[in-house]
C-alpha cells in the first residue's frame, strides 16, 4: 500500500520529489534538532492523484489525514477534533519540489470555529484568539472560495469606525458581531464556514492541492520551465503564533545579502504579528538587526541557528521564522534566490570559507545567470550627444536598440524575419510572454518596479523601461505620442533599462567594465574545460567582443553580410543581373576589393587564432530587391529595364528555397563568386604574412551532400589559390578547406568526406531543420501546440535533439575519425551555446562549440560544467 503521509521526523532533504521542497527541509531541519513546530507532509504523489481523480481524496486520503492528526495530537498534547483542553490549531501550506515562492496557497489558525474561538480566549487573551479566528475566515475564504480579502477588510474598518475604538478593546460582544459581520461576506456568495475543523483541513488541502494550477503558478512554471506534473505536496503542521504579544513576531530573513552577495544578514521582522504580515506592507518590518533590541535572546538564538543552516546546507539561505513569548521556531528555510552579481559572489565566498570545493562552486552557478552580467550598456560617447525623448522607471538593466512593435503578435513576426523588436506597451499580461521573450527590450507607459513588465523582464534578463508616462500609447492605431510628437511602428528607437531613457535611432553598445568575479569565475572554468569555445562573429565589434571573453577563436564566420551595405548589394545585383561578361567581371572585381579589405580587417582582429571562413551561403534571390520602388531604383542605378530584373527575379524564384539553389550549390554552378571570395581571403593573408603575420586561413564550404561536391570544390579552390599565389607573387602557405556538415546525408557519409576534408564543422541549424523537416523560421508557428500537447518538449533549434539529429552527430564523429583520428570537428549552431546541449556535444568527441560572442561566457561555464559532471559520474562508476 502506498504512503500518502509523512511526519516531519520521517524524512530527509533529499526526499523533495516528493515531500516538496518545504516539506523535506522541515523534515531536515527536525531531524537536525531545530525548533520546528511539529507537523505532517501530505505528499506531492496524493496531490497529482487528486487532480487527475478527485475521488481519490475520498478514497485514499481523508482517513489517512484523520489518523495524522490523531496522531499530532498526541505528540502536542492539544486537540483538533474535541472540545477538551487547549485546542490544536495548524497551518496549511503548499510547497513543491522546486520552491515557487508566493505562487500557491496557505491558510493559517486552522481549527477554530464560533465554539473554540472563546475556549481558545478564555485560556489566552480575547483579542489574540478573535485575531486569530479573523484571519482564518479571511484566508479560508480567499483560498477555499477565491473571495477577496479587501472585502472583510472593509468590515473590519468600518466595525472600527461605528465602536469608535481600535480591534483590540473590543468587547465580547462587539468582537463577535465582528465574526458575524465576516460570515455575511460568506453568505453574499452563499458560502459557508465549516465549523467543524476536520471540514475545514479537508477543504484547505483540496484548495492547496488545486492552487497547483492556478494561473499565476502556471506562469511562473512556464517561464522557469518547471514541469506541470510535479504537483504541490501539502503540509500541516501546528501553529505557533507571532501574534501572542510584544515578545512575539514573525520574519523572513536571508543568511547573505542576495543582491550584492556580502555576508550579513538580510531581512525584516515584525513584533506582534503573524504570517503573511510581513509582506502585507500594512506595517513597516523593521530591518533583522534591530531585533537584537527587541528580544536579544532570540536574535542570538536567530544568529545560531541561521548559521548551523547555512553549514549544513553549504548555501546562503531564506529562512522563515517566528517568536512565540521569546521563543523562537523554524518555519521554513530553501535555498535563497539571488541575483547574477550575489550568486557569484557567494559562490566564491563559500570557497573561500572551505564550505565547497571550486568544482563545486562551478556547478553550482547556472551559465544562464552569467548572461545577465554581461547585458550590453550604451557607449558613454554616442550617450553625450543623443537627446532622450522619454524617462521612465530603470525597470530592468541593459541596453538595447531596436524597431518598435505594439503588439505581442507583431513582435514574434519581426523576430522570425530576422529583425531586433522593442515591445512597447501600456503594460503587459501574461499573454504577451511569447512577444517579450524575442523582444530585445520592453517599453510600457502604466507600471511601477513590481508590474508583469518588469518582473517578468527581470527575470528573463531583458532591458525594461517600466511607467513611461512620457509616452502615449495607442496600441490599437500603432502609434505613440511623445511632446508633440510621434513614432509608429517599425521606427528606431533605443532603451536603456539602467537609467529608464528612451532614444530615437539605434545608439552603439558595448560591455559593462569589467566583472572581476565573473572573470575568476571562467578562469577556474577554462582549467577544467575540455571542449574549447569558439565565436559566430564577423563584424569588427562582434569579433572584439568575442575576443574580449577569451573565444579561442572564430568558428563561423558568415560572408554573407560582405554583400549588403549599398554599394556593395549594388555590386552583387550587377553581378546576378548581368548579360554581358564585362559586367560580370567589373562586379567581381569591386566585390573582390571590398572582401578582401573586410578579411584583412578580420584577420588583423583575430591575429592567430583560427579564424574559420564560411563561403557564400543564401540562395542569389536573397540580394534581389522585392518591392517595386526598390526594382525602378535598382534598374537605374544599373542602367537596366525594370521589367528585365523582374524577369530575372521570376528566374531565380525557388518553391523551396532552404533545399534550394544555394550554398556549395551555388560555389558549383557560378564558380565565379567562390574564387572571388578564396581570391579575397589568400589575398588578404598574404598582405598580413608580409607584414610578418602568420595565418593560416581556414575556409569552409557549405551544404556538402556528396563527396564529388568537394572533391569538385577543393580541386577548383587549390587551382585558383596556386595562380592567386603566382599573381602576387607569394611565397605558398599553408591553408585548410573544411566542410560544414548540415545535411542528414553528409552524417552518412562522413567517412568519406573526411577523406576530402581538413576539418568538419556542425551546421545544427539547417542539420536540424534537414532532421526533422521543420523550417527553424516557422516552427513558431506550431511548436507551442507540439509542447501543449506534449509531443515536443523543447524547440530543438534551441536545444539540441539528441536523440535524432544529436544520433546523426555522434555518427558522422565516429565514421570521420575512423579515417582521420585527429579531424578537428566543431560545433556552430545555436546549440553550441546551450548548456543543455554542451554535455552532449562532449560525449561525441567534438573538440569546439561555436557561438555568438555574448553566449561565450556563459559556454565557457557550461563546457567546464559538463566535464566535470562527466568526472563525477566516471568517480561513481569506479566506486
Ligand atoms: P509561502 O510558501 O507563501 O512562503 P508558507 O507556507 O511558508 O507560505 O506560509 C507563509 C507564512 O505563514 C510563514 O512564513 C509563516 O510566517 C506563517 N506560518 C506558516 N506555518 C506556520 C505555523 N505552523 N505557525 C506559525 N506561522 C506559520
Ligand atoms: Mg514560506
Ligand atoms: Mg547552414
Amino acid at each position: 500500500m502506498s504512503k500518502w503521509i509523512y511526519f516531519f521526523e520521517e524524512g530527509r532533504s533529499k526526499d523533495k520529489h516528493l515531500l516538496g521542497g518545504k516539506g523535506a527541509n522541515l523534515a531536515e531541519m527536525s531531524h537536525l534538532g531545530l525548533p520546528v513546530p511539529a507537523g505532517f507532509t501530505i505528499t506531492t504523489q496524493s496531490c497529482i492523484h487528486y487532480l487527475e481523480e478527485p475521488d481519490f481524496f475520498t478514497s485514499h486520503l481523508q482517513e489517512e489525514i484523520l489518523k495524522a492528526v490523531s496522531e499530532l495530537e498526541l505528540k502536542t498534547g492539544r486537540s483538533f477534533m474535541n472540545k477538551e483542553g487547549l485546542p490544536l490549531l495548524v497551518s496549511v501550506r503548499s510547497g513543491a519540489e522546486v520552491s515557487m515562492p508566493g505562487m500557491m496557497d496557505t491558510i493559517l489558525n486552522l481549527g477554530l470555529n464560533d465554539e473554540r474561538v472563546k475556549d481558545l480566549a478564555e485560556l489566552t487573551n480575547r483579542h489574540f484568539a478573535y485575531d486569530c479566528y479573523r484571519r482564518l475566515l479571511q484566508m479560508f475564504a480567499d483560498v477555499v472560495y477565491g473571495l477577496a480579502k479587501e472585502r472583510f477588510d472593509e468590515q473590519l474598518d468600518q466595525a472600527q469606525k461605528e465602536n469608535g475604538k481600535p480591534v483590540q478593546d473590543f468587547s465580547q460582544l462587539e468582537q463577535e458581531a465582528l465574526v458575524e459581520s465576516y460570515k455575511k461576506v460568506y453568505q453574499s456568495c452563499r458560502k459557508s464556514f465549516p465549523q467543524d475543523p476536520a471540514d475545514q483541513l479537508f477543504a484547505a488541502v483540496k484548495a492547496v492541492f488545486a492552487s497547483w494550477n492556478n494561473p499565476r503558478a502556471k506562469i511562473y512554471r512556464q517561464l522557469n520551465a518547471i514541469s506541470d506534473k510535479l504537483g504541490t505536496a501539502v503540509n500541516v503542521q501546528m501553529m505557533v503564533f507571532g501574534n501572542s504579544d510584544e515578545e512575539s513576531g514573525t520574519g523572513v530573513v536571508f543568511t547573505r545579502n542576495p543582491a550584492k552577495g556580502q555576508k550579513e544578514l538580510f531581512g525584516e521582522f515584525l513584533l506582534n504579528a503573524q504570517g503573511e504580515d510581513v509582506v502585507a506592507g500594512i506595517r513597516t518590518p523593521e530591518p533583522i538587526q534591530a531585533l537584537a533590541q527587541h528580544l536579544p535572546k532570540a536574535y542570538q538564538d536567530f544568529k545560531d541557528y541561521a548559521q548551523i543552516l547555512e553549514r549544513h546546507y553549504r548555501d546562503m539561505q531564506d529562512i522563515e521564522f517566528t517568536i512565540e513569548r521569546g521563543q523562537l521556531f523554524i518555519l521554513q528555510t530553501r535555498e535563497g534566490k539571488r541575483t547574477a552579481q550575489a550568486a557569484l559572489q557567494i559562490a566564491l565566498d563559500l570557497v573561500e570559507e572551505g564550505l565547497i570545493s571550486q568544482e563545486e562552486a562551478l556547478l553550482r552557478i547556472n551559465p544562464k545567470l552569467v548572461d545577465q552580467l554581461i547585458h550590453p550598456v550604451f557607449e558613454p560617447e554616442s550617450l553625450e550627444s543623443a537627446q532622450p525623448i522619454a524617462q521612465g522607471l530603470p525597470a530592468s538593466p541593459g541596453a538595447a536598440w531596436g524597431k518598435l512593435v505594439f503588439t505581442a503578435q507583431d513582435a514574434k513576426r519581426y523576430h522570425e524575419e530576422g529583425q531586433k523588436v522593442i515591445l512597447v506597451r501600456q503594460e503587459t499580461s501574461p499573454e504577451d510572454i511569447e512577444g517579450m521573450i524575442v523582444s530585445q527590450a520592453i517599453v510600457t507607459s502604466h507600471g511601477g518596479m513590481t508590474s508583469h513588465a518588469a518582473v517578468v523582464a527581470r527575470g528573463m534578463g531583458t532591458c525594461c523601461v517600466a511607467g513611461c508616462s512620457d509616452l502615449s500609447i495607442k496600441e490599437e492605431e500603432k502609434i505613440v505620442h511623445y511632446g508633440k510628437k510621434s513614432l509608429k511602428e517599425g521606427d528606431i528607437i533605443s532603451v536603456d533599462g539602467s537609467s529608464g531613457k528612451i532614444y530615437l535611432g539605434a545608439l552603439p553598445t558595448s560591455l559593462i567594465e569589467k566583472n572581476e568575479n565573473l572573470e575568476q569565475v571562467l578562469l577556474w572554468a577554462d582549467q577544467h574545460a575540455q571542449l574549447e569555445v569558439r565565436a559566430n562573429a564577423e563584424t569588427i565589434p562582434d569579433l572584439r567582443t568575442a575576443i574580449k571573453f577569451s573565444a579561442k577563436g572564430i568558428g563561423l564566420a558568415r560572408t554573407e553580410h560582405m554583400f549588403f551595405g549599398k554599394a556593395r548589394i549594388l555590386e552583387m545585383r550587377r553581378l546576378i543581373l548581368a548579360d554581358q561578361e564585362a559586367d560580370r567581371k567589373e562586379a567581381l572585381v569591386k566585390l573582390l576589393t571590398f572582401q578582401a579589405e573586410d578579411f584583412y580587417q578580420m584577420f588583423k582582429e583575430v591575429g592567430d587564432r583560427p579564424l574559420v571562413i564560411r563561403l557564400l551561403d543564401p540562395p542569389l534571390h536573397e540580394f534581389l530587391p522585392k518591392e517595386d520602388v526598390e526594382i525602378e531604383e535598382v534598374a537605374q542605378e544599373l542602367g537596366k529595364s525594370p521589367s528585365l530584373i523582374r524577369e530575372r527575379i521570376k528566374q531565380l524564384v525557388e518553391t523551396n528555397p532552404m533545399l534550394g539553389h544555394r550554398g556549395c550549390r551555388l560555389g558549383i554552378s557560378q564558380p565565379a563568386i567562390y574564387q572571388m571570395q578564396v581570391e579575397a581571403v589568400i589575398s588578404s593573408a598574404i598582405r598580413l604574412q608580409q607584414k610578418g603575420l602568420a595565418i593560416k586561413p581556414e575556409i569552409m564550404i557549405p551544404l556538402i551532400a556528396e563527396k564529388k561536391e568537394l572533391d569538385y570544390l577543393r580541386a577548383l579552390l587549390e587551382d585558383h589559390i596556386s595562380h592567386i599565389f603566382k599573381k602576387y607573387s607569394a611565397q605558398a602557405f599553408p591553408y585548410e578547406i573544411g566542410t560544414m556538415i548540415e545535411l542528414p546525408r553528409a552524417c552518412l557519409i562522413a567517412d568519406q568526406l573526411a577523406q576530402a576534408a581538413d576539418f568538419f564543422s556542425f551546421g545544427t541549424n539547417d542539420l536540424t531543420q534537414m532532421t526533422y523537416g521543420f523550417s527553424r523560421d516557422d516552427i513558431g508557428k506550431f511548436i507551442n501546440h507540439y509542447k501543449n500537447k506534449e509531443i515536443i518538449s523543447f524547440d530543438p533549434f534551441q536545444t539540441l535533439d539528441k536523440e535524432g539529429v544529436g544520433e546523426l552527430m555522434r555518427l558522422a564523429v565516429e565514421k570521420a575519425r575512423r579515417i582521420k583520428p585527429q579531424l578537428a570537428i566543431g560545433v556552430c549552431g545555436e546549440v553550441g551555446g546551450d548548456p543543455a546541449s554542451i554535455s552532449f556535444l562532449e560525449e561525441i568527441g567534438v573538440d569546439y562549440v561555436s557561438c555568438s560572442p555574448y553566449r561565450i561566457p556563459a559556454a565557457r561555464l557550461a563546457v567546464a560544467q559538463a566535464s566535470l559532471l562527466k568526472k563525477l559520474e566516471q568517480e561513481r562508476h569506479q566506486a
